[in-house]
Protein backbone atom coordinates (compact mmCIF):
# COMPACT_ATOMS: atom_id res chain seq x y z
CA UNK A 1 0.00 0.00 0.00
CA UNK A 2 1.33 3.58 -0.49
CA UNK A 3 2.27 5.93 1.94
CA UNK A 4 1.96 9.50 2.43
CA UNK A 5 2.25 12.49 5.10
CA UNK A 6 1.42 15.39 5.05
CA UNK A 7 2.98 18.85 6.30
CA UNK A 8 0.80 22.02 6.53
CA UNK A 9 1.45 25.42 7.32
CA UNK A 10 0.12 26.11 11.00
CA UNK A 11 -3.15 28.73 9.92
CA UNK A 12 -6.67 27.78 10.40
CA UNK A 13 -6.84 26.78 5.73
CA UNK A 14 -3.72 25.40 6.10
CA UNK A 15 -4.90 22.84 8.58
CA UNK A 16 -8.42 22.14 7.60
CA UNK A 17 -7.32 21.21 4.63
CA UNK A 18 -4.75 18.99 5.95
CA UNK A 19 -7.43 17.13 7.58
CA UNK A 20 -9.14 17.00 4.24
CA UNK A 21 -6.17 15.29 2.11
CA UNK A 22 -5.57 12.86 4.80
CA UNK A 23 -9.49 12.04 5.02
CA UNK A 24 -9.68 11.85 1.38
CA UNK A 25 -6.15 9.74 0.81
CA UNK A 26 -7.16 7.07 3.02
CA UNK A 27 -10.79 6.72 1.65
CA UNK A 28 -8.77 6.03 -1.50
CA UNK A 29 -6.67 3.54 -0.15
CA UNK A 30 -3.22 5.06 0.61
CA UNK A 31 -1.58 4.85 4.28
CA UNK A 32 -1.38 7.86 6.20
CA UNK A 33 2.47 7.33 7.35
CA UNK A 34 4.18 9.95 8.60
CA UNK A 35 7.63 8.12 9.12
CA UNK A 36 8.17 6.27 5.60
CA UNK A 37 6.33 8.85 3.08
CA UNK A 38 5.85 7.87 -0.84
CA UNK A 39 4.19 10.89 -0.94
CA UNK A 40 4.97 14.47 1.08
CA UNK A 41 1.76 16.73 0.20
CA UNK A 42 2.60 20.28 1.13
CA UNK A 43 -0.27 22.64 2.08
CA UNK A 44 0.92 26.28 2.34
CA UNK A 45 3.43 28.51 0.39
CA UNK A 46 7.02 28.50 -0.75
CA UNK A 47 8.25 28.42 2.74
CA UNK A 48 6.27 25.77 3.64
CA UNK A 49 7.29 23.57 0.66
CA UNK A 50 11.16 24.20 2.00
CA UNK A 51 10.60 23.70 5.07
CA UNK A 52 8.60 19.99 4.28
CA UNK A 53 11.63 19.21 2.05
CA UNK A 54 14.59 19.65 5.34
CA UNK A 55 11.83 17.84 7.29
CA UNK A 56 12.05 15.17 4.91
CA UNK A 57 15.68 15.40 4.33
CA UNK A 58 16.30 15.17 8.20
CA UNK A 59 14.82 12.16 8.64
CA UNK A 60 15.58 10.21 5.90
CA UNK A 61 18.30 11.71 3.62
CA UNK A 62 19.39 9.15 1.76
CA UNK A 63 15.13 8.39 0.79
CA UNK A 64 14.81 12.06 -0.68
CA UNK A 65 14.89 10.57 -4.09
CA UNK A 66 11.98 7.96 -3.20
CA UNK A 67 9.76 10.71 -1.99
CA UNK A 68 7.06 12.40 -4.58
CA UNK A 69 6.05 16.20 -3.07
CA UNK A 70 2.83 17.68 -4.36
CA UNK A 71 1.97 21.53 -3.19
CA UNK A 72 -1.13 22.71 -3.20
CA UNK A 73 -0.56 27.48 -2.32
CA UNK A 74 -3.23 28.52 0.72
CA UNK A 75 -2.09 32.07 -0.69
CA UNK A 76 -1.16 33.86 -3.68
CA UNK A 77 0.29 31.70 -6.36
CA UNK A 78 3.96 30.02 -5.62
CA UNK A 79 6.78 28.38 -7.94
CA UNK A 80 6.33 25.50 -5.57
CA UNK A 81 2.83 24.69 -6.36
CA UNK A 82 0.40 24.63 -9.10
CA UNK A 83 -2.85 24.32 -7.42
CA UNK A 84 -5.08 27.09 -4.75
CA UNK A 85 -6.63 26.02 -2.04
CA UNK A 86 -9.87 26.99 -3.62
CA UNK A 87 -9.05 24.21 -6.23
CA UNK A 88 -8.44 22.02 -3.92
CA UNK A 89 -10.88 19.53 -5.66
CA UNK A 90 -8.69 19.76 -9.06
CA UNK A 91 -5.58 19.12 -6.82
CA UNK A 92 -7.16 16.15 -5.49
CA UNK A 93 -8.39 14.55 -8.61
CA UNK A 94 -5.07 15.34 -10.42
CA UNK A 95 -3.33 13.00 -8.02
CA UNK A 96 -5.98 9.92 -8.10
CA UNK A 97 -6.24 9.91 -11.57
CA UNK A 98 -2.16 9.84 -12.19
CA UNK A 99 -2.92 12.75 -14.48
CA UNK A 100 0.03 14.75 -13.56
CA UNK A 101 3.88 14.96 -14.61
CA UNK A 102 7.27 14.53 -11.85
CA UNK A 103 9.58 17.01 -12.34
CA UNK A 104 13.04 17.01 -10.46
CA UNK A 105 14.81 19.83 -9.30
CA UNK A 106 18.76 19.94 -8.39
CA UNK A 107 19.56 20.36 -4.23
CA UNK A 108 22.48 22.67 -3.38
CA UNK A 109 25.22 21.10 -1.64
CA UNK A 110 27.34 22.64 1.02
CA UNK A 111 30.42 20.68 2.40
CA UNK A 112 32.89 22.08 4.84
CA UNK A 113 34.98 19.86 7.53
CA UNK A 114 32.97 16.71 8.09
CA UNK A 115 29.74 18.75 7.08
CA UNK A 116 27.76 18.07 4.80
CA UNK A 117 23.89 20.21 4.48
CA UNK A 118 21.87 20.92 1.52
CA UNK A 119 19.75 23.89 0.21
CA UNK A 120 16.28 24.35 -2.33
CA UNK A 121 16.50 27.82 -2.87
CA UNK A 122 20.06 29.35 -1.57
CA UNK A 123 23.25 28.83 0.39
CA UNK A 124 24.17 31.85 2.35
CA UNK A 125 27.42 32.47 4.08
CA UNK A 126 26.82 35.77 6.24
CA UNK A 127 28.92 37.76 9.13
CA UNK A 128 26.44 40.28 10.52
CA UNK A 129 28.86 41.25 13.54
CA UNK A 130 32.26 41.94 10.89
CA UNK A 131 33.39 43.06 7.83
CA UNK A 132 33.32 38.87 6.01
CA UNK A 133 36.90 38.77 3.77
CA UNK A 134 36.23 35.86 1.18
CA UNK A 135 38.66 34.21 -1.27
CA UNK A 136 36.38 32.90 -3.77
CA UNK A 137 37.70 30.04 -6.39
CA UNK A 138 35.68 29.01 -9.79
CA UNK A 139 36.11 25.47 -10.10
CA UNK A 140 39.95 25.41 -8.35
CA UNK A 141 40.26 28.78 -10.00
CA UNK A 142 40.75 31.76 -7.81
CA UNK A 143 38.41 34.87 -9.20
CA UNK A 144 38.17 37.17 -6.80
CA UNK A 145 38.35 38.90 -2.88
CA UNK A 146 35.18 39.38 -1.47
CA UNK A 147 34.70 42.16 1.66
CA UNK A 148 31.08 42.67 2.98
CA UNK A 149 28.20 41.49 4.68
CA UNK A 150 28.25 37.41 2.82
CA UNK A 151 27.68 35.84 -0.23
CA UNK A 152 24.31 34.08 -1.64
CA UNK A 153 24.81 31.13 -4.22
CA UNK A 154 21.26 29.91 -5.52
CA UNK A 155 19.44 27.58 -7.83
CA UNK A 156 16.95 28.82 -10.37
CA UNK A 157 14.07 27.75 -8.44
CA UNK A 158 15.44 29.83 -5.28
CA UNK A 159 16.18 32.96 -7.73
CA UNK A 160 13.20 34.57 -7.12
CA UNK A 161 13.66 34.14 -3.28
CA UNK A 162 16.64 35.80 -1.21
CA UNK A 163 18.18 36.54 -4.22
CA UNK A 164 15.72 38.31 -5.61
CA UNK A 165 15.53 40.61 -2.82
CA UNK A 166 19.72 41.39 -3.06
CA UNK A 167 19.27 42.38 -6.63
CA UNK A 168 20.32 39.25 -8.40
CA UNK A 169 18.67 38.21 -11.64
CA UNK A 170 15.43 36.31 -11.80
CA UNK A 171 16.56 32.84 -13.63
CA UNK A 172 13.81 31.47 -15.70
CA UNK A 173 12.27 28.03 -15.52
CA UNK A 174 14.03 24.90 -16.97
CA UNK A 175 17.54 26.94 -17.10
CA UNK A 176 20.46 24.72 -15.29
CA UNK A 177 22.47 27.73 -13.38
CA UNK A 178 23.14 28.71 -10.30
CA UNK A 179 23.81 32.35 -9.31
CA UNK A 180 26.28 33.78 -7.16
CA UNK A 181 25.05 37.57 -5.79
CA UNK A 182 26.75 39.61 -3.17
CA UNK A 183 25.41 40.44 -0.04
CA UNK A 184 26.57 44.61 1.13
CA UNK A 185 29.56 44.10 -1.13
CA UNK A 186 32.35 46.79 0.15
CA UNK A 187 33.63 48.65 -2.76
CA UNK A 188 36.03 51.61 -3.14
CA UNK A 189 39.74 52.46 -4.18
CA UNK A 190 41.49 49.63 -1.87
CA UNK A 191 38.56 46.77 -2.42
CA UNK A 192 36.83 45.19 -5.34
CA UNK A 193 35.34 42.52 -6.38
CA UNK A 194 32.69 42.02 -9.00
CA UNK A 195 29.42 43.42 -7.73
CA UNK A 196 27.13 42.52 -10.26
CA UNK A 197 25.75 38.71 -9.51
CA UNK A 198 27.22 36.27 -11.36
CA UNK A 199 25.21 32.87 -13.30
CA UNK A 200 27.41 30.47 -13.36
CA UNK A 201 27.03 26.92 -15.56
CA UNK A 202 25.15 24.06 -13.01
CA UNK A 203 28.17 22.13 -12.50
CA UNK A 204 30.10 24.78 -10.88
CA UNK A 205 31.83 23.97 -8.25
CA UNK A 206 32.48 27.17 -6.02
CA UNK A 207 35.17 27.47 -3.10
CA UNK A 208 34.89 30.09 -0.38
CA UNK A 209 38.47 30.36 1.57
CA UNK A 210 39.15 32.98 4.51
CA UNK A 211 41.58 33.61 7.04
CA UNK A 212 38.61 33.96 9.31
CA UNK A 213 34.94 32.69 9.33
CA UNK A 214 34.67 34.04 12.99
CA UNK A 215 30.69 34.93 13.97
CA UNK A 216 29.82 34.02 10.64
CA UNK A 217 26.89 31.64 9.89
CA UNK A 218 26.03 29.30 6.92
CA UNK A 219 22.52 29.73 5.97
CA UNK A 220 20.45 26.46 3.99
CA UNK A 221 17.15 28.26 2.91
CA UNK A 222 15.76 28.47 6.35
CA UNK A 223 18.30 26.49 8.80
CA UNK A 224 21.65 28.50 10.11
CA UNK A 225 25.16 26.59 11.21
CA UNK A 226 28.16 28.89 12.85
CA UNK A 227 31.12 28.23 10.99
CA UNK A 228 33.65 30.09 13.35
CA UNK A 229 36.58 27.54 12.98
CA UNK A 230 35.93 27.06 9.25
CA UNK A 231 38.84 27.35 6.41
CA UNK A 232 37.32 26.76 3.72
CA UNK A 233 33.81 25.99 2.33
CA UNK A 234 32.51 24.04 -0.77
CA UNK A 235 29.21 24.91 -2.76
CA UNK A 236 28.05 22.70 -5.70
CA UNK A 237 24.89 20.97 -6.79
CA UNK A 238 24.11 17.65 -5.20
CA UNK A 239 24.94 14.48 -7.23
CA UNK A 240 23.53 12.01 -4.15
CA UNK A 241 19.85 13.93 -4.32
CA UNK A 242 17.17 15.82 -5.58
CA UNK A 243 13.92 16.70 -4.90
CA UNK A 244 11.02 15.21 -6.98
CA UNK A 245 7.92 17.03 -7.63
CA UNK A 246 4.28 16.09 -8.86
CA UNK A 247 3.20 18.94 -11.35
CA UNK A 248 0.22 18.56 -12.44
CA UNK A 249 -1.87 21.34 -13.90
CA UNK A 250 0.23 23.70 -16.48
CA UNK A 251 0.54 26.71 -15.09
CA UNK A 252 2.66 29.73 -17.05
CA UNK A 253 5.85 30.60 -15.07
CA UNK A 254 5.52 34.30 -15.95
CA UNK A 255 2.10 34.15 -14.40
CA UNK A 256 3.73 32.69 -10.98
CA UNK A 257 6.21 34.99 -11.57
CA UNK A 258 3.73 38.32 -11.95
CA UNK A 259 2.08 37.01 -8.58
CA UNK A 260 5.44 38.25 -6.70
CA UNK A 261 5.14 42.02 -7.28
P1 LIG B 1 9.55 32.01 4.99
O1 LIG B 1 8.74 32.91 5.84
O2 LIG B 1 9.20 30.59 4.87
O3 LIG B 1 9.65 32.65 3.53
C1 LIG B 1 9.90 34.02 3.36
C2 LIG B 1 9.20 34.45 2.08
O4 LIG B 1 9.94 33.96 0.95
C3 LIG B 1 7.76 33.92 1.96
O5 LIG B 1 6.95 34.95 1.46
C4 LIG B 1 7.92 32.79 0.94
O6 LIG B 1 6.74 32.56 0.16
C5 LIG B 1 9.00 33.34 0.05
N1 LIG B 1 9.72 32.31 -0.74
C6 LIG B 1 10.32 31.20 -0.31
N2 LIG B 1 10.89 30.56 -1.35
C7 LIG B 1 10.62 31.29 -2.46
C8 LIG B 1 10.95 31.16 -3.83
N3 LIG B 1 11.69 30.14 -4.28
N4 LIG B 1 10.54 32.12 -4.68
C9 LIG B 1 9.82 33.17 -4.25
N5 LIG B 1 9.47 33.37 -2.96
C10 LIG B 1 9.89 32.43 -2.08
O7 LIG B 1 11.06 32.23 5.45
P2 LIG B 1 12.17 31.29 6.07
O8 LIG B 1 11.55 30.01 6.51
O9 LIG B 1 12.94 32.07 7.02
O10 LIG B 1 13.18 31.02 4.82
C11 LIG B 1 12.83 30.29 3.71
C12 LIG B 1 13.24 31.06 2.47
O11 LIG B 1 12.72 32.37 2.53
C13 LIG B 1 14.74 31.24 2.30
O12 LIG B 1 15.26 30.19 1.52
C14 LIG B 1 14.89 32.59 1.62
O13 LIG B 1 15.10 32.47 0.22
C15 LIG B 1 13.56 33.27 1.83
N6 LIG B 1 13.82 34.48 2.60
C16 LIG B 1 13.97 35.65 1.92
C17 LIG B 1 14.28 36.81 2.59
C18 LIG B 1 14.44 38.08 1.82
O14 LIG B 1 14.08 38.08 0.64
N7 LIG B 1 14.99 39.11 2.42
C19 LIG B 1 14.42 36.81 3.98
C20 LIG B 1 14.27 35.61 4.64
C21 LIG B 1 13.98 34.44 3.93
P3 LIG B 1 5.39 31.92 0.75
O15 LIG B 1 4.64 33.07 1.34
O16 LIG B 1 4.74 31.35 -0.47
O17 LIG B 1 5.77 30.90 1.77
Amino acid sequence: MKKFTVIARPDEISEELKHRTIADLKMAGYEYNPDWPDYCFVIGGDGTFIYAVHSILRKHKKNLDKVLFYGIHTGTLGFYTDYLDTEYEEFMETFLSGAYEITTYPLLQVEYDTHKHNAINEIRVENSARTQLIDVYVNGEKFETFRGTGLCVCTQLGSTAYNRSLGGAVIQEGLDFIELTEMAGIHHSKYRSLEAPIILKGDTELEFRSPSFHDAIIGCDADVYRIDEVESIRIHICQTASVHMIRGRKVSYFDRLKSLF
